[in-house]
């Protein structure tokens, strides 16, 4: 297990990745390891000179030392959103971790892996099936990732490319609220699609990340689907 470290991480970069989203990369010292799915705890400073702390998922790989990248979304007056969107590059954020058990199982070359992510909950995932593919896992994995419209969607062109490349990697995208009705994309919630992208004799781990409700909801089905409680991982963002 990775030690627990406080640092002052430095924003090295910032992208866009959706309309409300933005990645950040910042420096870490070079001995700061994570597992993939984990998240790391931010000092966040308030107009009144107290600070709150923020949790944000790790979205890059542990692979990757001296930097992690984490995927904001901004919620509208949150005091960690306001604060981080007027970061630039040079600004510090105190960080402490990593924390979170939202790991791999490290049975995932030897098993089918479902991950389903809404909003900023792909973040971790992201960082979990880059682990896996890099590894050169040849078992079945598939990502469902789940916005409300056109405009949130995060990471959409690299897990394409990611399907391309492999040939056990699979990537259902759906829009809760699509601007586009006539788009190609799937209608609906993630819990819609359920049926339709798990392997149907599938056996292995799930992983969940995102608000709450989801990630009951969707237990709840797999467990009305006869999935093991102990085969279901998640981290929720509230
Ligand atoms: C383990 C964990 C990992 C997390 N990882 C990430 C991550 O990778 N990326 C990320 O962007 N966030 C992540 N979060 C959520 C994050 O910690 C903050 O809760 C979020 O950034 C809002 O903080 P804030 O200070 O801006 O808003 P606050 O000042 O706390 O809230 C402002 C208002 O926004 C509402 N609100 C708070 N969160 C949301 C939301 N998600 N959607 C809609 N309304 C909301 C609140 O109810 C409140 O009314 C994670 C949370 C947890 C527990």
């Amino acid at each position: 297990m990775a030690a627990i470290k406080e640092f002052d991480a430095v924003l090295l970069e910032t992208e866009d990745v959706a309309s409300a989203m933005r990645q950040f990369t910042f420096s870490t010292p070079e001995d700061f390891s994570f597992s993939a799915g984990q998240f790391i705890m931010a000092t966040v400073p308030k107009s009144d000179g107290t600070t709150v702390q923020r949790a944000y998922s790790i979205t890059s790989q542990p692979e990757t030392k001296g930097r992690i990248d984490i995927c904001f979304k901004f919620v509208p007056e949150g005091i960690a959103s306001t604060h981080f969107q007027r970061l630039k590059a040079g600004d510090t954020v105190r960080m402490k971790g990593p924390f979170g058990l939202m790991k791999l199982s490290g049975n995932e070359c030897k098993e089918d892996t479902v991950f389903i992510g809404v909003g900023a909950g792909v973040a971790p995932l992201r960082s979990m099936i880059k682990e896996l593919l890099s590894k050169g896992c040849d078992k079945r994995i598939v990502m469902i990732s789940g916005f409300r419209t056109e405009k949130d969607i995060a990471y959409d062109a690299e897990f394409r490319a990611l399907q391309e490349k492999h040939r056990n990697f699979s990537y259902h995208l759906t829009l809760s609220a699509p601007i586009d009705p006539s788009a190609k994309n799937h209608r609906g919630r993630v819990q819609a699609i359920i049926p339709e992208a798990v392997p149907k004799d599938f056996k292995g781990m799930f992983y969940l990340c995102g608000m709450s409700a989801m990630t009951e909801e969707v237990t709840a089905i797999l467990d009305s689907l006869g999935v093991d409680k102990r085969r279901i991982k998640h981290e929720r963002f509230n």
